[in-house]
Formats: C-alpha cells, structure tokens, sequence
C-alpha cells in the first residue's frame, strides 16, 4: 500500500483546494442545508441519509416530494405525526426497495425516539455512554432504535417491510453502512460542508462512508486492496486517514468521492484528466508511469 508520507501531502492539497461550493448542490446534503433550524436539519439529514442508495438526481426527486409532504418544519410533521391523519401523505413515494409505509414507519419511530429522547443526538449517546473508543456498537444501537421501535400499526403482522429494514443497515452484519456513516460525518464533523450539530461525539472516531466512488478513488491511491466493500474496508481506509489526521480522518471524504463522482478521475490511466491530479505519482494506473507513459498506453 502507498506510505503515509507520499499521501499526506496530495490529500490535504485536494481537502484544502476542492471547491465545495461547485459541488454541494449534486450532493445529498443539499437537502437538509435547506433548513435552518437544527432540529429540522437533523431529522431531514438521516431521512436523506437512509434513502442515499442510487443516484442523487434519482432518489432525490423522490426525497424531494417526501419533504413537501412534510411541510415547513419536518421536525415538526414527526413530532405532531398521527398515523390515521398523516399515512397518506407520502403517497405517491416510490424509491427502488422503498415505498410509503417505510417512510410512515421511520416517522412512527423518529416520533418515538424524539419523544424518548429529544433529539436523535441524545438518542445516539444514549447508546454510547463511555463517549469513546470505536463507533460501530453506539451505531448498531441507533439503528437498531428505529428497526425495534413499535411499528405494529404499520407493519400489522409484525414483519418490518424489506424496504424498511434496508433504511437501517447494522454493522454488525458487516457491510460498509455507508449512509449511516454518511450521516455521522454530516452530524459530527465541524468543518463544511457538514454541519457540526452533534458536539457530543469526537470526529477522530467516524468511520469514511465508502460508496463505490469512495472505494475506486481509495484503491487507484492505495489507500486499500481490500476487494470487498465492508465495515473492514471502511475501517482500514479510516486508519490510513488517520495516520495523517488523527483528529478528523473523514474530512477527505467528500472531496475524494467527488473528485471521482464529477469525473476529475476516471479510475483509469487518462493522459488528460490525470494530468493536474496530485495523486499521480501514487496511483497504480500510473506505476512505472514513464515507460507505460512513453508507449501512449
Ligand atoms: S492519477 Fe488519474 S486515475 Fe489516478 S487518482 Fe488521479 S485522476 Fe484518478
């Protein structure tokens, strides 16, 4: 794998120069950024969150009439939610596994954790009382607040939906949990484009969502050579960003993803797109780059 030390500087020059501005509008978070209010943001942040599979301009359009159906406040619409007065309002819902009696059930247990709780923070610490040490079983303990909340009146013969339990994926069944993970970086981390709402939970302890763009980008610097993408992934490309930021190693996180989701890196040899990227001379496509280079492969 590439040392730390060949690394350290094309990551921070990419986290330093990336325009973030260019690129939050074709992100997920443009989402809950439309609102103001932190309880507002938080809920819309995990909602977006969990439906993050796909494309944005895919589920986005759907998330889209979720959130009008939800009006001004959706913090608000959770709290107040009636299921004989309000199942209705994502009629209409249709995203790949999921349809409307999942998003009825995540506001039936958002409901319920708020009012337990007061806030998904506080429902999170809850569940991670040292404050400390690694992420995975505070996160198993979130999710699994919302998969063992009482949803019989939607789900009356007891069976969560497909489409719900794949809402809430836990880690320890070993997948990457990607927009689990993806909601903690919003939630925790200081720096924009996240929101820093969640000053309970150290940023030095988040794990990097690896979704595909992650894991090419990570794999072309040798950040990893793992082939499958799992919690294990996620966790040593973590340990090799925290190698250079032990503080905050996910804050890499939206720019390299973005750098490989806008095309800035095509996961292959390409004289000119590669041509002003730092990471070239760590990148396999380009090892024994010169010779490779000179045969115009
Ligand atoms: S050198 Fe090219 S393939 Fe390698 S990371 Fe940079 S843009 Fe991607």
């Amino acid at each position: 794998m590439t040392p730390t030390r060949t690394l350290r500087e094309p990551l921070e020059r990419l986290y330093r120069e990336f325009d973030y501005g260019a690129r939050v509008g074709r992100d997920a978070l443009q989402f809950p950024l439309r609102y103001a209010d932190p309880r507002d943001r938080e809920i819309v942040a995990l909602l977006t969150a969990c439906l993050a599979y796909g494309r944005v301009d895919l589920f986005g359009r759907e998330l889209d009439g979720a959130l009008r159906a939800m009006g001004a406040s959706p913090f608000r619409f959770v709290i107040d939610f009636e299921l004989a007065r309000d199942a209705r309002a994502f009629d209409g819902f249709r995203y790949r596994f999921n349809r409307p009696p999942d998003l009825v059930a995540f506001c039936v247990a958002a409901r319920e954790i708020l009012l337990r709780h007061g806030s998904l923070e506080k429902c999170f610490t809850a569940g991670d009382p040292d404050g400390r040490g690694p992420i995975g079983p505070a996160l198993e303990r979130f999710a699994r607040a919302f998969l063992e909340a009482d949803l019989r009146l939607v789900f009356p013969r007891g069976r969560r939906s497909r489409g719900y339990r794949h809402l809430f994926p836990l880690p320890s069944a070993g997948g990457p949990c990607k927009r689990l993970h993806l909601f903690l970086r919003w939630m925790v981390r200081r720096e924009p484009p996240d929101f820093g709402l969640w000053t309970a939970i150290s940023p030095a302890r988040l794990l990097i969502p690896v979704d595909t763009h992650v894991e090419n980008i990570s794999r072309a610097i040798g950040l990893t050579r793992r082939r499958s993408r799992n919690w294990r992934m996620a966790e040593e490309i973590t340990g090799r960003l925290a190698a250079i930021d032990p503080a905050d190693p996910v804050k890499y996180d939206f720019a390299l993803c973005h750098k490989r989701m806008s095309g800035d890196c095509l996961d292959r040899r390409d004289a000119t797109v590669c041509a002003p990227c730092g990471f070239k001379p760590v990148c396999r496509h380009w090892k024994g780059g010169v010779r490779r280079a000179t045969a115009g492969t």
